[in-house]
This record gives structure tokens, sequence and C-alpha cells, in this order.
């Protein structure tokens, strides 16, 4: 097999037990890599019921067959388990090193289960895995914990995949952070690692991964690699100003949320844009492995020093979603995330749900303890203070450290929490992309945006440009279509971003190339629809209830936009639903028929 080891590394944490599984090409074409590997996993090993914190709940790391080639971005790996965030399924996804350095390492998943007596740390180099003692930097921030693991193997060209104190606490919305700033992070997976006490997985390999045809495939490399150069946003926007170009965009399309998703427009987005970041405090652009993009930001602060981030992401949730229009305050904030090991989405979205609690009076004051600061909009100090009280679960950081949900269901608010499946929102107000909340509604992982990216057609016009409020047939297939092709380049290995430039065919030119099959395009897009399935199926199988959770906040569903182009709207959700469900071929309650089983061939589930 080219582009595969056909190697699975299992580590049980409980026996202290480590082994190697093969699998065979039937196996690879089925599943492809990263999130078809890991649902695999859950699916045959694991009963879906089990507590995401207990020993049974396994945790996958997985590169795709593209990761550690040179095929553009080809540096991405997932970490799939069972969410305690939302109690479904996570498959969270990262870039920068540490998934190609896994691949030269030789291995194509690590399948990590049970939970170890003490801390610990995986260590890999090549066949070499071992399991060492990790007590001595259990508690310390994630950039120490890098340093001190690369000193100790006395190897600075290792990469490390770890978690913060945020992990350690079992924060419900927790990351795993590879090379210092870069996050897997959603659905909680970090908490997971945390409650089988591994601290870090350390890799180093030295092989080269194999492609079926060398000079065809680079050819084909070469192609896309243009193709990305030659457009506006990957080879642009993207490359000068980072994710965080899309601040000025997506506020002047009037779907910026601002202070908790009450108003759509920020009066100070532009003071925080990627236009602004790079006049202010970017130094240089810091590409993941094998990316001809690189969004990734490295900035200069006088107070702080050197420091990576913030993406898009994380400038709005720490920013507009709380009102806040300190731009360094925000990237000093962004930099503590990253080494408490927060996704920072979740985290934005927590402190949102707390501030309008606030305002609404169900939070208060003696809540919070007399000298706390007090969750008002745009105020800076709230960053500082509660990030770290989360990661170490000291004070209100405790109730924090669960997550935006479960904060607002503790102070009677649960209308004010602002996500999907009990996970926080990302930065797009879809009643300004209708599309895009049916995506949010029925992703399996609960309030996301990256696995449908409907922005792209909604309003940037990729592949083409859609009315972000049509909602008829052809929206609905297009959300479907994201979703199943999303699946299928995560599952590749590769990034997102690069659906500014390529399309569905040239993930077939690659995946041929390196692999050596002749799959069509279809049969690629039936691979990541496989995928979504299985990942319903698993979310089914732990409690989903589709009816009651594949919806929106009321907010979005009844209150209408108060300014901007999209004034006066709300998501069509339930004119969307139904159709959805039917295109898909599911039942009327968004169940898998046995009809639709046996056409994936999920029948043996
Ligand atoms: S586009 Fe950005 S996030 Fe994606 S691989 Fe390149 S640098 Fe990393």
């Amino acid at each position: 097999m080219f582009a595969y080891w056909g190697r699975i590394l299992r580590v049980n944490l409980s026996t202290g037990k480590i082994s190697e599984e093969k699998f065979d090409e039937d196996f690879a074409k089925k599943w492809l890599g990263t999130r078809g590997f890991g649902i695999y996993y859950l699916l045959k090993e694991m009963d879906a019921t089990v507590d995401p914190f207990s020993p049974e709940n396994k945790l996958i790391f997985a590169p795709g067959p593209l990761t550690g080639t040179t095929a553009p971005t080809g540096g991405r790996y997932m970490v799939i388990t069972k969410s305690p965030l939302t109690g479904y399924i996570a498959m969270a996804n990262s870039g920068g090193f540490f998934g190609a350095e896994l691949k030269f390492a030789g291995w194509d998943a690590i399948v990590v289960e049970g939970k170890a007596d003490h801390p610990v740390y995986l260590y890999i180099n090549d066949d070499q895995v071992e399991i060492r003692d990790a007590g001595h930097i259990w508690g310390k921030v994630v950039s120490e914990t890098e340093e001190t693991l690369k000193e100790e193997v006395g190897d600075s060209k290792v990469h490390i995949a770890s978690i913060g104190p945020a992990g350690e606490n079992l924060s419900r919305i927790a990351a795993v952070m590879n090379d210092e700033h870069r996050a897997a992070g959603r659905g909680g997976v970090g908490a997971v690692m945390g409650s089988k006490k591994l601290k870090a997985i350390v890799v180093r390999g030295h092989k080269r991964v194999e492609v079926a045809d060398r000079a065809k495939f680079t050819s084909v490399v070469k192609e896309k690699i243009e193709k990305l150069k030659n457009d506006p946003v990957a080879g642009g926007g993207l490359p000068k100003f980072g994710t965080a170009v899309l601040v000025n965009i997506i506020n002047q399309n009037g779907l910026y949320p601002t202070r908790n998703f009450q108003d759509s427009q920020f009066e100070y987005a532009e003071e925080q844009s990627g236009e602004a970041m790079a006049a202010k405090y970017l130094i240089r652009n810091k590409p993941c492995y094998a990316c001809p993009i690189g969004c990734g930001r490295v900035n200069k602060l006088p107070t702080l020093g050197v420091t990576e981030g913030p993406e898009y992401e994380s400038t709005w949730a720490l920013g507009a979603h709380l009102g806040i229009n300190d731009l360094a305050s925000i990237i000093e904030a962004n930099h503590l995330a990253d080494e408490y090991g927060f996704d920072t989405i979740s985290l934005g979205g927590t402190l949102a749900t707390a501030m309008e609690l606030y305002e609404k009076g169900l939070l208060k004051q003696e809540d919070l303890g007399e000298d706390a600061p007090p969750f008002r909009w745009g105020n800076t100090e709230v960053l500082h203070y509660y990030i770290e009280k989360m990661a170490y679960r000291k004070g209100f950081g405790d109730v924090l450290a669960e997550g935006g949900y479960r904060l607002a269901e503790r102070y009677n608010g649960v209308e004010y929490f602002m996500g999907v499946k009990k996970q926080e929102l990302p930065a797009y107000d879809p009643r300004g992309a209708e599309g895009h909340g049916l995506g949010y509604a029925t992703n399996n992982r609960g309030g996301c945006h990256i696995k449908q990216y409907m922005i792209s057609p909604e309003i940037l016009g990729y592949p083409y440009k859609m009315d972000p409020h049509d909602i008829s047939d052809e929206k609905v297939k297009m959300v479907i279509l994201f979703q199943d092709l999303t699946a299928l380049i995560d599952a590749a290995g590769l990034c997102v971003f690069t659906t500014f430039g390529l399309g569905a065919d040239d993930y077939r030119d690659m995946l041929n190339a390196a692999i050596g099959w002749d799959l069509t395009t279809e049969e690629y897009l039936k691979i990541g629809e496989r995928i979504w399935n299985a990942e319903r199926l698993f979310s089914l199988r732990a409690g989903l209830d589709p009816l009651k959770e594949d919806t929106l906040p009321k907010r979005l569903l009844e209150e209408p936009v108060r300014q901007g182009p999209n004034k006066g709207h709300v998501v069509r959700l339930k004119e969307m639903l139904p159709r959805y469900y039917s295109l898909r071929g599911w039942t009327e309650d968004g169940r898998i028929p046995e009809e639709k089983l046996g056409e994936l061939d999920l029948r043996e589930f």
C-alpha cells in the first residue's frame, strides 16, 4: 500500500500494554483516514453510552493518507473520542507538524484506551514506543511542557501534542494542543486526554511517506499549489491577513455575532481585523507543514513578546462576542488560552453566556465573589482573571470550566446559551446565512462551522454565489455536499482552507496519485458520506434525539436581526430540516434507516 503504513498503534494505559495492528487496503478504501479510522474504532469497539471520562472511552489520534506527503496542507491529524461537552462524537482537527511527524514515525493512527494511575506521557521514536512518567510536568502550561519534554528526550526535532491545566482539570472545553499554538480544539478532547492522565505524546519519525507514482504525484501537487496561489483568498487574503481577514468581510455582510449574538455587527470590528493586526503586531506568517497558504500569525506585543495567533474565530470569541474592543487584550487572552489548553470558541462562548446572564440579572456579583471582575460587556479584566481560574477550577472558574450550557442551566438561563448540542457556536450569525444555520443544527458534533462551511457559497461565492436567504432544495443539497466533502478532505489529511481554490476533483487527483487508486470523485464523496453517517450513528447510539437537538438557539429562530443587511431575518430551520433528512435518505425523525446503512456498507455496526 502506498501513502499508508497499514499500521495502527494501540496503547492501553490501564495495563501498560503496547501493541501493533495491521489493516489492509479494503479497510483504507472504506474509511480513508483521520475521522474515518476514528469512527470505525469507536463504533466497533466501544459502547457509545459510556461516560466520556471513563477508561472505556477511547481516544484516537489519526493522520490521513496525504498527511506527511507534499500535498498542499498535508500536515493535518484528528483527535476522535466521545465528547464530554456534548456526549456525542468529537473529532477535532489540527495542523502544525505533529500529524506529519506521526506519519514519519510509521503510524496511521494511535488508539489510546484505559486510564493510567499516575500522569504519563507517550514517547514514540519510530517503532520504539514507551509510556513514561509525567509527574514532573503535570500542572505545567503547554510551552513549558514542550520545552521540558524536548530537553528530556534530548531531541529538539520532536513534535508534541499535549494538554494544559484545563485538560488536566477536566474542563469540558479543553483542547489538545500541538506545536504550542495549534489546537485540536472542539468538543473537550483535551479533557478526555486529562481523564486518562495522559499529559503528552512526543513523536519523532525518520521515514518517508512513499507515494504510488512520485513523478505523477509531484506534477499533480504542483498544479494544485498553483491553483491555490492564484486564488484571491488562498493566495491573497489568507497569507496577507490570516483568517482574521474575515472580520471586516463578515461584519460588513452583517453576520458578525456581537455581545452573545444580540447584534450582528460590531462597531469596532475594523480595529480588530486581520488588517489592523497586520499593521500593529504581525512579524511574520507561520504555515503548518507543507502549506503554501500560511494563514498562521506570529505577533509581537510590547507586554507579552512574541506569540502566535489569534485566528478569526479566536479574535471574535474573545472580542466582539464579549463586546471587547482591545486587540492587544484579545491577543494576550488567546495566548493564555493556548498555554492553559482551551478551545477558544467555547471559551469565548462560555464567557459570553456569563455576560448575558449577568446583564439579565440571573448571575449576580455575589455568585462571583466580591473582588471578582463583573461580567460586563467590554470588560477586558474578565479575560485574564477568569481564563486562569477556569484552568485550575478555582472559585467561579470551577463553574465556568463546565462550558456555557451547564453554566446557563445552573442559572436558569438556557435560552441565553448560544450553542447546539451543548457546544458553543462559532463566529457567524446564521440569520445572515441560513444554509450555514442548517449546517450548525445538523452537525453531529454540535455547534460547528468547519464541517460544512456554507459561508463559502453564501457569502464568499465559492464554488458559486448563493443567496444567503435562499432555502430551496438546492441550498439544502449544498449543505449535504459540503458536509460529505469536508469529511473527505479531513479524512485525506488536508486543511479545509484548500477549498478556496480546490474542488472535489482536485482532491480525487491527489489521492489517486498518492495511493495508486483509480476512484472517481463520486466514490470519494461516498466515503465522506459514509463517515458522516457513521458519526451520526455513534451520536444516535449515545442518545442523540434529532428532533429535539438538531436545532438552534431560540434567539436565532425567533428574534429577527436588529440591524444591517440581514435586518428582520431569522433562520427558517423548520422549513429546511425535513428536506435535509429526506435528501440524506434518513427517516422523518433524523435517524438512519436499514436501507441507508446497507447502501453505505455500515451494517456491521
Ligand atoms: S491554511 Fe492555515 S491552518 Fe490550514 S494548513 Fe495552512 S497554515 Fe495551517
